[in-house]
């Protein structure tokens, strides 16, 4: 846990969060500006800064999984979405707690831009 990482002081509920889904290793909530009708950022609930530095591959599937799951439970899983990395500054990472965007509820363009 970084003391001062916005994502682990959701994950501690220091800060509010539209929580949709939780396990013991994964938590995910709504996006605070949605890009999409369904917006969700999926974390682990410990700290590692992006997918640069990541070395736990239960971890990243487990992240992908429940990307899965709430795409089912919001009804967006058979139109179809889209599940996002942005890592370091070129793609645009903001917040340097690795997280998974969950994208869909209207077309997504590609390529993206
Ligand atoms: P990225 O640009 O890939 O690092 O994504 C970070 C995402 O976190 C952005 O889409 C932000 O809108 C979102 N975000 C930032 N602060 C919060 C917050 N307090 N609650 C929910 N989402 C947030
Ligand atoms: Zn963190």
């Amino acid at each position: 846990m970084a003391t001062e990482c916005l994502f682990c002081r959701i994950v501690r509920r220091e800060i509010p969060a539209g929580i949709v889904h939780e396990t013991e290793d994964v938590i995910a909530f709504r996006d605070i500006s949605p890009q999409a009708p369904v917006h969700v950022i999926i974390i682990p609930k410990t700290h590692v800064p992006s997918l640069d530095r990541a070395m736990d591959a239960s971890m990243l599937g487990k992240m992908s999984l429940a990307a899965a799951e709430i795409a089912r439970n919001k009804g967006i899983a058979e139109d179809g979405y889209r599940t996002v990395m942005n890592t370091n500054s070129a793609a645009g990472q903001t917040v340097f707690h690795i997280h998974m965007h969950l994208l869909g509820g209207r077309k997504l363009d590609w390529p993206p831009g």
